[in-house]
């Protein structure tokens, strides 16, 4: 695990692990120039790694530098700013926009390995850069040509930037709760309400889910009857709009992102997609949103390792230094596994995601291709849809827990001086913490993950995984014969699951675990074919997680819904 930004295990990935000649034949039709492309996404990555090490020193020696509101003005700290224009001047920040707009159409592999370099350089200029994308995407999707061609230009050259206000006090993880509302006057929208905690709330441009007044009542505590609307915070007529910041928050960690609450007064705003299906079309956003924070959380994980590894090297305590020290190496080849399990998890739910949108660009345009079935094409598309539904929230709840026990193990390796406020250390485990609780907390992507499971989604994936087991089972014996084991463990739970939703509810992480345990075992064998030296690092992981999955396995197994009556009473919740 070097120290460069632009780490081997992003380029192994990127050489090896994605069949990028097919991916751009499906997107963009033949003839395919796959080295070209290739290397122009390298020397995207170079540059972004070079920016990254050149803003690491300003970022954090600015950590604790606090974002202000001045007369209704949201302003970041000056490391922020400069680092945005570092990245605004390379072409950096809105890469995933198609080049009709100035963007690159990036893959979500590489808009991710982007964000995650951010991260590790500066977890709060990614909240910016994240939404960024984020956002025009959003409106690349789902808004008319005159919003596209007005806006998209400008958030592709840096001009302008993006947040996503859903949160408001009573609805946080339950979007229902929104109150916000949008009232239709002679055919234009305008919004009413209150939202808080909103990244990036300063921002130009805001994507704002607000229940339709016309069916106010009868939607209440539903996702129903919710529209996204695009709301300016300068009208193109040059107005201001009615919005404003009434607040930014402090936080214990990423203070140079900003978090605000945000009041629209009689806001006008611009219709996303279809009036009342708001919620699907933010669910792009948020789910496009969770991958960002896994990637975020991937980066944090990264500078955390490497930060405890350079400092174990350094420290010396009887005689040598802390790294020969059988439990130090312990955590830090604990952190090294983690971090590499969570990449191969996001990278491989990256390379789903692109698959998916480079059948939708293939089968929404009318080209004809001798090399592609659209019946098949079709069924790919949906086998790998449902995938990305179920791995999306493992991914999220994988990288952001990783990141947190990382970045909590760096501080100890560390000892005293990680406790200490400069400590870089310190400095990511606060902001490590924050990856586990918005765009979704890790208990709400474990449960996400619960339901996609009982839609059918884990027999999808291990009717693949199978297949999987079956080509490396000669090559790998004694790995795969421990993950069939896990696979059995894991249907012997099922019929304790499916019982009763709340004891489901209660093992939802656990489920989750075992589930990830087969997938990232299985993509680390498969890595391991391409570069046999990562066999040690792939038997590493199976025989450490499987010895897990039986635990998890035997717990749930071992109980029923009569034990949340246990933690009742533990909690004194019996009347
Ligand atoms: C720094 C920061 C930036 C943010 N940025 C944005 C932004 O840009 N836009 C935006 O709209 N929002 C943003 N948020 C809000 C964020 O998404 C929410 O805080 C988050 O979704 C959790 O909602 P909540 O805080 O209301 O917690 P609650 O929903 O009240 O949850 C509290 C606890 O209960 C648990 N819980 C709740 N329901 C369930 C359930 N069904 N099953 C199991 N456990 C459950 C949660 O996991 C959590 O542990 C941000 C928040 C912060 C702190």
């Amino acid at each position: 695990m070097s120290d460069d930004f632009f780490n081997s295990d992003m380029r192994f990935f990127l050489e090896n692990r994605i069949d990028w000649p097919r991916y751009l034949r499906l997107k963009n039709g033949a003839p395919v120039d796959a080295a070209g492309e290739l290397e122009d996404w390298h020397a995207i990555l170079r540059t972004a790694a070079d920016i990254c090490t050149e803003i690491a020193p300003m970022a954090r020696a600015g950590w604790h530098d606090e974002v202000v509101l001045e007369d209704g003005v949201v302003r970041v700290p000056p490391h922020i700013a400069k680092a945005y224009d570092l990245l605004k001047q390379a072409g950096l920040v809105c890469l995933p926009v198609s080049p009709r707009w100035g963007g690159a159409g990036s893959s979500m592999f590489l808009n991710s390995a982007l964000l995650e370099m951010l991260s590790r350089t500066d977890a709060s200029l990614m909240t910016i850069v994240g939404l960024q994308g984020g956002a025009a995407i959003d409106i690349e999707k789902y808004g008319s040509d005159e919003l596209r061609d007005y806006w998209l230009p400008r958030f592709t050259s840096g001009e302008v930037q993006g947040s996503m206000d859903l949160t408001e006090p009573n609805a946080g993880s339950d979007l229902g709760g929104i109150l916000t509302r949008v009232t239709e006057e002679d055919g234009r929208f305008f919004i009413d309400g209150s939202k808080i905690f909103i990244t990036n709330g300063g921002c130009d441009v805001h994507l704002v889910l607000a229940r339709d007044a016309a069916t106010f009542e009868q939607s209440k505590g539903t996702t129903n009857g919710l529209c996204l609307l695009l709301c300016p915070r300068v009208l193109r007529d040059g107005q201001t709009n009615g919005m404003r910041v009434s607040r930014v928050e402090r936080k214990m960690g990423i203070h140079g992102s900003p978090t605000c609450a945000v009041e629209f007064e009689h806001a006008e705003g611009f219709l996303l997609g279809e009036r009342g299906n708001g919620f699907r079309a933010m669910l792009d956003l948020m789910n496009n949103a969770r991958i960002g924070v896994s990637a975020q959380g991937l980066g944090i994980a990264e500078a955390a390792f490497h930060q405890a590894r350079n400092y174990a090297r350094e420290r010396v305590q009887f005689g040598q230094p802390i790294i020969r020290q059988p439990l130090v190496k312990s955590m830090l080849t604990l952190m090294a596994l983690d971090i590499q399990a969570a990449r191969a998890l996001l990278y491989h739910t990256c390379t789903l995601v692109d698959v998916c949108d480079a059948i939708a660009s293939h089968l929404a345009s009318d080209r004809e291709d001798p090399e592609f079935d659209r019946a098949a094409l079709q069924k790919e598309y949906e086998h790998n849809h449902q995938l990305v539904r179920f791995l999306t929230p493992l991914c999220k709840f994988l990288a952001t827990e990783t990141a947190s026990e990382v970045a909590r193990k760096g501080v100890q390796i560390h000892g005293g001086l990680g406790f200490m406020a400069e400590s870089a250390a310190g400095q990511y485990l606060a902001d490590s913490i924050i990856t586990t609780i918005y765009e979704g907390t890790s208990e709400i992507q474990a449960s996400f993950a619960l339901r996609e499971m009982a839609k059918g989604a884990l027999f999808t994936l291990l009717d693949d995984t199978k297949i999987q087991l079956g080509n490396l089972r000669q090559r790998f014996p004694e790995q795969t014969a421990q993950l069939d084991c896990g696979i059995e463990q894991l249907g012997a739970t099922l019929p304790s699951l499916l019982g009763d939703p709340s004891y489901a509810l209660l093992n939802a992480k656990r489920v989750s675990e075992m589930v990830i345990t087969i997938i990232v075992g299985v993509e680390l064998l498969e890595q391991a074919t391409v570069s046999p030296e990562r066999t040690v690092l792939a038997s590493a992981y199976i025989n450490r997680k499987i010895l897990e999955v039986d635990m998890h396995a035997r717990r749930i197994q071992s109980g029923d819904v009569t034990r949340l009556e246990r933690y009742d009473r533990i909690l004194g919740l019996t009347d």
